[in-house]
């Protein structure tokens, strides 16, 4: 069964890997075996140096992801690049924060066009690319969108990023029906409170932080690293009957 998780010869792209979950996610992939293409708008320098020290292929792709004037050439280099796209890791996003009744159409604008448009369209691009390669070669193709834990709750001055995290959620599901015989898996996972640049001023927040501490079964933050694993598995052929799944990976915030 171990050989179920092993990746060796496979191409993930990752998008927002030169920082926390995203580069999490990279190297967990990378340590499995696959090679890596990060996408994003900063160049994920220490992510491509620590996946090639592992052995790997490791490429950076730039692209800023707020619209989605790139994602078929962010698809198009993978492949010309390192070969192919195996799996697509949709992680780059944002959050903005006001109140529902200030909230403002530009802050609306920038986290959908990021965290929804732009995966629902690189989901597209890699699509295309993974259903062709399934017809002629019978090889599977694994998404992975990174949802929330705001894609089952409604949070609070987050309007955008909720409606966001849930479209993700459905997009990951309505997907999956669309492709699973056609030979992508396509699942989300859910991280609960990951400590990253994304969550600083809330570690920082001393009563938050505790709250926050209070209410987690796990009693900790989860770090990028957690998420690598729920990663391996759901790019890896153990996970080939798992379809529409969103995994909550969040030490057991939603089950309290
Ligand atoms: P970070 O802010 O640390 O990283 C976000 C990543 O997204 C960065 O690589 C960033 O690149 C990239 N990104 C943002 N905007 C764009 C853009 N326009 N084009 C290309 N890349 C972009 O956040 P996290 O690692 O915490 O979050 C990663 C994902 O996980 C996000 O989708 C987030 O919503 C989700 N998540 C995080 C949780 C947490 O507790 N941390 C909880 C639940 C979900 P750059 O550095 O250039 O800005």
């Amino acid at each position: 069964m171990t050989q179920a998780f092993d990746l060796s010869g496979k191409v993930a792209l990752v998008t927002g890997a030169n920082t926390g979950i995203g580069q999490g996610i990279a190297l967990a992939l990378a340590a499995a075996g696959a090679d890596v293409a990060a996408a994003g708008r900063t160049p994920a320098a220490e992510t491509v140096e620590k996946a090639r020290a592992l052995g790997r292929r490791a490429e950076i792709i730039s692209a800023d992801l707020s619209t989605i004037e790139p994602v078929g050439r962010v698809v198009d280099e993978c492949v010309d690049r390192l070969g192919a796209i195996d799996i697509l890791v949709n992680n780059a996003g944002i959050i903005r924060r006001a109140d529902s009744l200030e909230f403002s159409e530009a802050d609306w604008d920038a986290v959908i066009d990021t965290n929804l448009k732009s995966v629902f369209f690189l989901c597209q691009a890699a699509g295309r690319r993974m259903v062709a390669r399934h017809e002629a070669e019978g090889v599977r193709g694994k998404i992975i969108n990174i949802a929330s834990m705001l894609s089952f709750q409604g949070g609070i001055r987050v309007p955008s990023y909720t409606a966001s995290k849930s479209g993700v959620a459905g997009l990951t599901k309505l997907l999956a029906c669309e492709w699973a015989a056609k030979g992508i898996n396509v699942n989300a996972i859910a991280p609960g409170y990951i400590a990253t640049n994304n969550t600083e001023a809330l570690q920082a927040d001393e009563t938050r932080n505790r709250q926050i501490l209070e209410r987690i079964p796990a009693a900790r933050w989860g770090s990028p690293e957690d998420m690598g694993g729920a990663a391996v598995f759901l790019a890896s052929s153990a996970s080939d009957y798992v379809q529409g799944h969103v995994l909550a990976v969040d030490g057991g915030w939603l089950a309290r």
